[in-house]
């Protein structure tokens, strides 16, 4: 594994000049699928006997750039990039579980991610039990005997909870199951899981990593610290159907999990990341170190004036010695505490809409991490069909606004928010 720094890592990890006629950019293959060299070969790649690439759902040389740069900047063993965020967390959920098994996780969940294990997953047997995660042994009350992944977020979205990874890991160790956290908020540059003993990372590419709002993209990342002969994964120690018999554990050691994720998760569920995304992102993965390092001030200064700001009820920010999860914020985040802030504005509901109307240099849409700053009234859009008592437990409150602080003048930004602001029917004020 690579010794080098992070910011080395970002800008030269898995990519040999000499194999790429020389190219410095990691160069873009659009193909595919790749000519065997004749039968043998062919037959020596799909019996996994000899490494090579055969098609593009399975493996790509720009995927794999990416891939091999994104396990360097998170310390883990491997990884393989998905379609999209949500396609990584279903990929690597369907790989790990099957009918009768059991989630246990944060109740703070990315939306998306909470529909997915409330209402989709339990089609097809696999429940899951949310629990209040800043109390970690909540984690340890809600485990059953079939319960075989604990998951959750590093930094909550849009909550911005900062949990206690090392404490939620022990608990996992103690019941022999992988810790899996979604990482997309934090990014590898502020925080890397595995450190405080998380065994898999999901990331969505499509926000931080990438950087520009141009391209989706997921990753799965494995740590290669799990044991999958423990008693509770047979799909690892038993002779796989899927795949001419072949005993993943055995045959692959710590990387059982990650090659289980390509040669059963990509092959079968499909959710392969286009060559030309995987291009993109790897353009805005060399900058991630610089780009989240100003969001992070930006979103603090802009925190800590809206504090000030008599419109607000309320801010949201790890990083502001207010928060309750300042302790953790120096703790897990003490480079910085990624781009997201929310507030609550006076007057509930109807004022909260009225500031993601009138903004001009934060656009109005859904998304996160992008260079230029957004802004989100969850309550009437992300959150929408999520019920009270799970819009409550997502942190979701119907005054609360979401900013993703981009990374324009900080004084420009002060200033829209301020001109929003003014639009407020100031009966509610008083
Ligand atoms: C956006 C997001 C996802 C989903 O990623 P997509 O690329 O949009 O599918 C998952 N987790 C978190 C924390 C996110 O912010």
């Amino acid at each position: 594994m690579s010794t080098q720094k992070f910011s080395t890592n970002a800008l030269h990890a898995g990519h040999d000049v000499t194999k790429n006629g020389g190219t410095r950019a990691v160069p873009l293959y659009q193909s595919t699928a790749y000519v065997f060299d004749n039968a043998d070969h062919a037959a020596n790649l799909f019996n996994l006997s000899q490494p090579g690439y055969i098609y593009t759902r399975l493996n790509n040389p720009t995927n794999d750039v990416l891939e091999q740069r994104l396990a360097a900047l998170e310390g883990g063993i491997a990884s393989v990039v998905t379609a999209s965020g949500t396609a990584a967390i279903s990929t690597a959920l369907l790989v790990l579980l099957k009918v009768g098994d059991h989630i246990v996780a944060s109740n703070s969940l990315y939306g998306g991610t909470y529909n997915l294990l409330s209402v989709t997953l339990p089609r097809l047997g696999i429940t899951t039990t949310f629990v209040d995660p800043s109390d970690p042994s909540n984690f340890e009350k809600a485990v059953q005997e079939n319960t075989r992944a604990f998951f959750i977020e590093s930094l909550g979205n849009p909550k911005l909870d900062v949990l206690d990874i090392k404490a939620i890991s022990n608990e996992a160790k103690a019941f022999k199951v992988p810790l899996i956290v979604d990482n997309t908020v934090a990014t590898p540059a502020l925080l890397n899981p595995i450190e405080h003993g998380a065994n898999i990372i999901i990331h969505s590419l499509t926000k931080y990593i990438n950087g520009n709002g141009t391209a989706l993209g997921g990753a799965i990342i494995d740590a290669g610290t799990f044991d999958w002969s423990n008693g509770k994964f047979p799909e690892f120690t038993e002779p796989s159907a899927g795949y001419h018999g072949l005993v993943y554990h055995d045959a692959l050691g710590p990387a059982a999990f990650i090659a289980k994720v390509r040669i059963e998760g990509l092959r079968d569920h499909g959710a392969a990341l286009s060559p030309f995304n995987a291009f993109q992102i790897i353009q805005g993965l060399e900058t991630l170190e610089v780009r989240v390092k100003k969001h992070s001030e930006n979103a603090l200064a802009l925190a800590e004036w809206l504090q000030e700001q008599d419109e607000v009820a309320w801010v949201n920010y790890p990083g502001l010695k207010t928060s309750a999860y300042n302790d953790l914020a120096n703790q897990y985040l003490p480079k910085g505490q990624s781009g997201i802030v929310t507030f609550g504005v006076k007057g509930g509901f109807e004022s909260a809409k009225t500031v993601a109307d009138e903004t001009k240099v934060f656009s109005l849409l859904a998304n996160i991490g992008d260079t230029k700053s957004l802004i989100i009234h969850p309550a009437s859009t992300t959150h929408q069909q999520l019920d009270e008592a799970a819009q409550e437990s997502t942190g979701v409150t119907k005054d609360l606004i979401r900013l993703s602080v981009g990374l324009e003048d900080i004084s420009d930004l002060k200033a829209d928010l301020k001109e929003a602001f003014a639009q407020i029917d100031k009966k509610v004020l008083t």
